[in-house]
């Protein structure tokens, strides 16, 4: 433990190409950033971590040039200086400097539990309990917003056996639009996967009643935050109405108190895991336990993630022993360059665990070099 003290932290902004165009509900992007965070201690172990978002600051507020800032400027000096085994201290003080910023604050964690994971020669998901799984079963997203394009991509990635199940990424087009494509899309796969939809908060209570008898009736089995991430009450009338299919929620689902809340108000029968929504892996954990405390199942969401994130990702969603729903750790799938030696590994539509030190993941410094924003970072990194 005395070979943990924080000697220094760098973030850098690195921008990743994605294989096809991802919509959501408000942009389309070809492209994924993300700030990779390089704390180094005393004894020269150096701990990764990565904070992204949705392409910019639509989900959550923040976006990667926040990030970097919020870290630079405000978190970096909490954690210098400090042991990486005192976590709860870190993060408490991150807590008192920085109102909310999770990404920015997950970013942190992530890199804080890479050094004590490799200090002890132990993965991350060995200083949370153990390991109940080795492989998460991931959803593949529809997102381009064309019928006919996306149940040409849903076949060929269930011809090739990647996936099982396709969430379609709603809100960009008309709801009674959206919900047309979906019921296409889930006739033409036929019963042969699992179809899922996600509108991002887009559709107002109405317009959510209306449309659930159309989307059960296509087989459609979860549904994906249709409302506004404030509204629980609305959430809870339709949980209750649902009959057939799930409501999660995900931008409803942020932290501890969120949790209880839909919990009091039965506001879903399923909530979606990130760890950078939640503030981290740790916090992610106790939520999670919460909810399958009140009988509420978990999921493991998605920010498109680079291998490292969904590395981090995977360390806490091996300790979930049940996710019915399985989960959509599909970054590195959507993203065309990795910064890691070795990309995620997916194997019969699941996603592997990594068992190394820390996160498991080393880092392809040409890669990192070559992704970077602002190349005149590399002297310093390349030490
Ligand atoms: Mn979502």
């Amino acid at each position: 433990m005395d070979n943990c003290k924080i000697d220094s932290i760098a973030t850098l902004i690195i921008d990743l190409p994605l294989r096809r165009l991802q919509r959501f509900s408000v942009l389309g992007t070809r492209s994924q950033s993300i700030v990779l965070i390089r704390i180094v201690s005393n004894s020269g172990i150096e701990g990764i971590g990565e904070s992204v978002t949705p392409s910019g600051p639509w989900w959550g507020g923040e976006s990667v040039e926040t990030i970097k800032t919020i870290i630079d400027q405000y978190l970096a000096p909490c954690v210098i200086g400090e042991n990486a085994f005192d976590l709860q201290k870190i993060m408490g003080r991150m807590d008192s400097v920085v109102h909310a910023n999770p990404f920015a604050k997950a970013g942190v964690e992530m890199a804080l539990l890479d050094i004590v994971g490799k200090s002890l020669d132990q993965p991350v998901y060995n200083l949370l309990g153990g390991k109940l799984r080795n492989s998460l079963p991931v959803s593949w997203p529809l997102a381009t917003g064309d019928a006919e394009a996306e149940i040409e991509e849903a076949q060929r990635m269930l011809a090739g056996g990647f996936c099982q199940s396709f969430k379609l990424k709603m809100g960009a087009l008309d709801p009674e639009k959206d919900v047309a494509r979906a019921v296409t899309i889930a006739q033409a796969l036929d019963g042969r996967a699992r179809v899922r939809v996600d509108p991002n908060e887009m559709w107002d209570e109405t317009t959510a009643k209306r449309l659930l008898p159309q989307l059960e009736e296509a087989g459609i089995e979860l549904i994906e935050q249709p409302m506004p991430r404030w509204n629980l009450a609305a959430s809870a009338r339709l949980t209750s109405l649902a009959t057939s299919s799930e409501i999660m929620l995900d931008e409803g689902v942020c932290t501890l108190r969120d949790m209880l809340e839909i919990i009091r108000l039965r506001a879903a029968g399923l909530i979606s895991i990130k760890i950078m929504k939640m503030g981290g892996i740790r916090a992610s954990k106790t939520i999670a336990q919460v909810a399958e405390a009140s009988g509420v199942s978990v999921y493991m969401g998605t920010f498109l993630e680079s291998s490292l994130g969904t590395a981090a990702n995977m360390q806490l969603c091996a300790t979930f022993g049940n996710l019915p729903y399985g989960g959509e750790l599909i970054g590195p799938l959507l993203i065309a360059e990795d910064i890691c030696q070795q990309a995620a590994q997916y194997e019969n539509g699941e996603l592997k665990l990594t068992t190394g030190p820390g996160l498991g993941v080393k880092l392809d410094e040409d890669k990192v070099r070559a992704l970077l924003r602002d190349k005149s970072y590399s002297s310093q990194s390349a030490a």
